[in-house]
């Protein structure tokens, strides 16, 4: 028996993905999403419905800012129950930091929401938007045993699905051009949709309703270190006014110089508040700070492991957590431990 037909809410914010080439101009244009059967008419066969939302104005990927996390997760949550899955297109430069947002904010989600875009104009012969966007689609409104295949956040780009918040945007070139370097993909897409679903989380079956954390703190930074930072630098960074919470990008598997001044600086933060989270540098593999001398400094002067989070996950959690307001005892042990998947101890 054929599974029940799903509906689709497709979220257009701006991008590549949403430019064709002017059949008289030539010049790139803003595609209208909302002729999508008109401009893909083999979409008909996909077993389900498509509404397309547009967000006012389209934007560059490159100008998103946390008001545009909030409205998007405001969108989502007031058409929840309207739909069994949302795709959103969204520029490829900060896709994964937008979708990590959303992975922490969207609590208790049990409903696919795909990220996806492309690297070529979804209006240019040789697009790569056009697979992406319909594998995408297909992927939001995939059952499985009558529930979401993908019940979780997650961005799918050339063949591959992954946890969104696992994601990182590794070329301006490649059309593969996101990685998951430290968890496997959610789906491979071949002839068919290979499903990891041993890799995929699931929501308990008395999850309680999607609630929307609206607030993100601000006073997040990103320190990464290179030798030959002056201490000069690195204190004129921690002095930065309204600074809450300091992603550390470490060398290797979470090491920093044992100098002084360097351990002094991090401590006096620290000893202000100021939360100190520490990741590599290095795109795979994870932070453990009990393994070499200037990695266990560190965590003596009470920096954070972020053992293999990406930076894009790092920055929104930390906005996400100090956003909701909490202790600092409780804060610290939301930072310990992963909420969506974002990190393997
Ligand atoms: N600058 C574009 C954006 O991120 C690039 C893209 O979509 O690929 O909005």
């Amino acid at each position: 028996m054929n599974n029940p037909k799903s509906s689709i809410l497709i979220i257009y914010t701006g991008g590549t993905i949403g430019m064709k080439t002017d059949a008289v101009t030539g010049a790139l244009v803003p595609f209208d999403f909302s002729g999508i059967y008109d401009e893909f008419p083999s979409l008909k066969r996909l077993n389900v419905d498509i509404d397309v939302h547009t967000t006012s104005p389209v934007i560059d990927s490159s100008n998103v800012a946390p008001d545009h996390w909030v409205a998007l997760a405001e969108l989502i949550r007031a058409n929840y129950a309207l739909y069994d899955g949302f795709v959103v297109l969204h520029g490829t430069d900060t896709m994964s930091y937008t979708a990590s947002a959303l992975s922490f904010m969207l609590e208790n989600l049990s409903k696919p929401v795909v990220f996806t875009g492309s690297q070529i104009p979804i209006g240019v012969l040789r697009t790569d938007g056009r697979e992406n966007l319909i594998t995408a689609i297909e992927i939001a409104g995939t059952k499985i045993d009558g529930r979401p295949a993908v019940p979780e956040v997650s961005l799918y780009f050339q063949n591959r699905l992954f946890r969104a918040n696992r994601t990182t945007k590794r070329s301006a070139e490649a059309l593969n051009a996101f990685r998951s370097y430290n968890y496997p993909p959610l789906a491979e897409v071949g002839v068919n949709i290979a499903y990891n679903l041993s890799a995929v989380l699931r929501p308990s079956d008395t999850s309680p309703e999607l609630r929307v954390a609206s607030k993100l703190a601000d006073g997040v930074a990103i320190v990464k270190l290179f030798p030959g930072m002056s201490e000069g630098v690195l204190r004129a960074m921690l002095a930065a006014p309204g600074l809450r919470a300091v992603v550390l990008e470490t060398f290797g598997a979470g090491n920093a110089p044992t100098s002084e001044w360097f351990i002094r600086t991090l401590q006096e933060a620290i000893g202000r508040g100021v939360i100190v989270l520490n990741i590599t540098q290095c795109g795979g593999g994870k932070v453990s700070m009990a393994l070499y001398e200037t990695g266990l400094r560190l965590q003596k002067a009470g920096v954070l492991c972020g053992y293999d989070m990406t930076t894009e996950a790092a920055v929104t959690k930390l906005m996400y957590v100090l956003g909701l307001g909490l202790s600092a005892e409780s804060t610290r042990a939301l930072l310990r431990r992963p909420l969506r998947g974002e990190f393997t101890v």
